[in-house]
């Protein structure tokens, strides 16, 4: 017997699979890419979690799907920012689902917690997911099934409900008390969540939006650098640090123009359809942020093509155009 896991990396879903595992089930723990979650640091955070609890790891890339069905047409809206909740559960659960008959599993389970997050984890909200990832019957949360219905799993006597969780609300004592039980160490999630709730984020996509279509090629140059829409229309990125500036290098994007000078500086973006005032300024607003001292007229690289022009703008004239 098998069963596939929605896994983030969090301590509920960890334990989800824990208390599955013990019942003699396989459990493949599996973290849906949306593009806007893991980190590096995510990443070996939820391989040493499976490891503790002898999960295997795999991980589904469902970005192009997730931006064409879910972002920007979520049929239950969205939460507090640009994070489409529900519908993306669901979606998550869709795709494990499709997934059930290629891996051999027989079910699927969730770390969710009855009524720990208002919007997306009340009765309701679960209802929902489930009748939107058309998982029903198939859907065992381990954390919390004995205040749901008894799922299929449990009806045929392939899990024992008894042995499940019937953890409800917010407090996280339970929790606590099955990590010491199962000698969990560092499960605290590196941070880093899903991008989508986070505000200044939110807005980056928005203001996107409002001016191109997104496509997953467009995810890096919202995630990195300082993000300028200028006066006339086009997005500026500045990278902030050296970290930055190598990402911002290596992205290859139609909709954008690499800026290069040979100072001291960050590496920069701009949308490839930039007309000439907003060009000039983005050169000026890049000079500004060079690190070295200079004197004079400068050329800067759009692409392979030259642009000269004065520093006559500092920083703090760069602020009125951050996004
Ligand atoms: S927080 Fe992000 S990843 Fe999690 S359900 Fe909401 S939108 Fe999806």
């Amino acid at each position: 017997m098998k069963a596939i896991a929605l896994f983030s990396g969090g301590l509920d879903s960890t334990l989800a699979m824990k208390l599955i595992i013990d019942q003699g089930i396989e459990v493949i723990a599996c973290n849906i890419n949306t593009g806007f979650g893991s980190t590096k640091d995510r990443l070996a955070h939820m391989k040493n979690m499976c490891e503790q609890v002898g999960a295997e790891f795999r991980s589904v890339d469902i970005r192009d799907e997730y931006i064409k069905e879910v972002l920007f047409s979520p049929k239950y809206g969205y939460g507090k920012n640009f994070n489409p909740c529900i519908d993306c559960h669901a979606k998550m659960f869709e795709v494990a689902k499709r997934k059930m008959e290629e891996w051999g599993a027989s079910f699927l389970i969730s770390g969710e917690v009855l009524g720990q997050r208002p919007m997306s984890q009340n009765r309701e909200s679960l209802d929902k997911v489930l009748n939107l990832s058309n998982c029903d019957g198939l859907l065992l949360r381990p954390m919390c099934a004995q205040s749901l219905e008894p799922t299929t799993p449990e009806l045929e006597g392939w899990v024992d409900r008894d042995k499940l969780e019937n953890i409800v609300g917010r407090n996280r004592d339970r929790q606590m008390e099955l990590a010491e039980l199962f000698g969990l160490k560092d499960y605290e999630a590196p941070g880093g969540g899903c991008l989508l709730t986070d505000e200044k984020f939110s807005n980056k996509i928005r203001d996107f939006i409002a001016h191109d279509t997104f496509t997953v090629e467009d995810i890096p140059t919202l995630k990195y650098g300082r993000q300028l829409r200028l006066p006339e229309g086009a997005k500026l990125i500045i990278g902030r640090n050296a970290e930055d500036n190598d990402i911002l290098e290596a992205i290859q994007n139609k909709k954008f123009i690499h800026i290069t000078t040979e100072l001291f500086g960050p590496h920069c973006l701009l949308s490839a359809n930039a007309n000439d005032n907003d060009k000039v300024l983005a050169a000026k607003l890049m000079l500004a942020y060079c690190k070295q001292d200079f004197e004079g007229e400068q050329t800067l690289m759009f692409g392979d093509v030259g642009l000269t022009t004065v520093s006559d703008l500092s920083r703090h004239d760069a602020q009125k155009y951050f996004i």
